[in-house]
């Protein structure tokens, strides 16, 4: 196609767009740049997409942004659709790790770069770079959390305290990161028995929430308080991902926990998202992991701009993420665990947050 009917191909594509912006006229170094994120359902997924946005923006590139509503076939095809219309990078952040294999030899033998973003893509050799935070981190985290307030860790209780596990999605590389990184501080702990798990729900499989859905780990939390804790009490619960946290807080108040007699177990999460932040101050939710994903987006996009004018992104971990078909040179950005006592200087201080959005 000639630059006239690209160009045409573009400007009809834009009326789709959804999460607008973002055909504005960049110069010829431009060219369009594919941005496909998973979904629209939780807020950090919105911000990244404009976030990326506004940095290839400022690089003089234009962009077209795609969300897959959580659904690896549509995804797939968004990125296709991409692809046919002449993109000259993609930014990609998957729904289901193993499903964009096809669409991504399409994307190579289109001479197309590919960034994994924020999630690995698994079993291609067609990824170029990933982009992403130190993943493990995240979860270790989240558990030294819950053995610090326990009062395990500088071993001032003995316990044993109860504790439930969450992980992620099963098709989210991350999710083993995550579970990983926490169960390597939590499993001593459920050796020595100082933490016990009364659902005998110990392995990854067992514990996965599909897509991050709030609502599915609400209905496990129920189902476990009615079938192991008659009696007893919980303590901790780890969670993955603010949403997943909001869920398991739901099913935890509506069996009275939170009241005088009953107080709410330590509940982690992650992404530091507005309805997590206020729980956190409203001394709910314990704490989250704050991944700012305005320098994810910086990352990427550098990534992208080196890539096109042929100099090699910056990386900073060459040996961790193995995708099964390759190992994936990776930048990786450091977590930060937020709970009442720092979210200010963290999310409001640093401009990551509005302070009227969380009060
Ligand atoms: C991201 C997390 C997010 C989760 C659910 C993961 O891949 O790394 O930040 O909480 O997906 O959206």
């Amino acid at each position: 196609a000639g630059a006239a009917s690209l160009a045409l191909t573009l400007s009809a594509c834009g009326q789709n767009s959804e999460g607008g912006s973002n055909e504005s006229d960049g110069d010829a170094k431009g060219g369009t740049i594919g941005i496909a994120m998973p979904t629209k359902s939780s807020e950090r997924w919105i911000a990244d997409g404009n976030n990326v946005v506004k940095e290839l923006e400022a690089k003089g590139y234009k962009t077209k942004l795609v969300y897959g509503e959580d659904d690896p076939d549509q995804q797939v095809s968004q990125v296709e659709n991409l692809i046919t219309q002449g993109v000259k990078a993609l930014i990609v952040a998957a729904i289901d790790n193993k499903s964009m294999n096809n669409v991504l030899q399409q994307a190579k033998d289109a001479n197309i770069p590919v960034i994994s973003y924020d999630r690995l893509i698994l079993g291609t050799q067609n990824v170029d770079y990933y982009a992403s935070f130190d993943n493990e981190k995240v979860g270790e985290l989240q558990g030294t959390y819950i053995v610090e307030k326990l009062g395990l860790k500088d071993g001032s209780k003995k316990g044993p305290f109860n504790i439930e596990l969450f992980a992620g999605s099963n098709d989210d590389n991350n999710t083993r990161y995550f579970f990983g990184g926490a169960m390597k501080v939590l499993q001593p702990y459920i050796d020595k028995k100082q933490l016990v798990v009364r659902s005998k729900q110990t392995k990854l499989n067992q514990v996965t929430t599909l897509r991050w859905d709030g609502g599915t780990a609400q209905k496990r939390m129920d189902d476990i308080l009615t079938s192991a804790y008659k009696s007893e009490r919980v303590d901790a619960v780890l969670s993955p991902y603010d949403g997943i946290s909001i869920g398991i807080l739901s099913a935890l108040k509506s069996d009275d926990y939170g009241s005088k007699a009953k107080p709410l177990p330590v509940v982690t999460g992650q992404d530091a998202e507005v309805a997590s932040v206020k729980s956190i101050i409203a001394g709910q939710q314990s704490m989250s992991v704050f991944k700012d994903l305005r320098r994810l987006a910086k990352v990427s996009s550098n990534m992208v701009d080196a890539l096109l004018n042929d100099k090699k992104p910056e990386i900073n971990d060459d040996k961790t993420y193995d995708n099964g078909s390759k190992v994936v040179p990776a930048y990786l950005l450091e977590p930060v665990a937020v709970d009442k006592s720092n979210y200010q200087k963290e999310l409001i201080d640093s401009g990551y947050l509005k302070e009227s959005d969380v009060k």
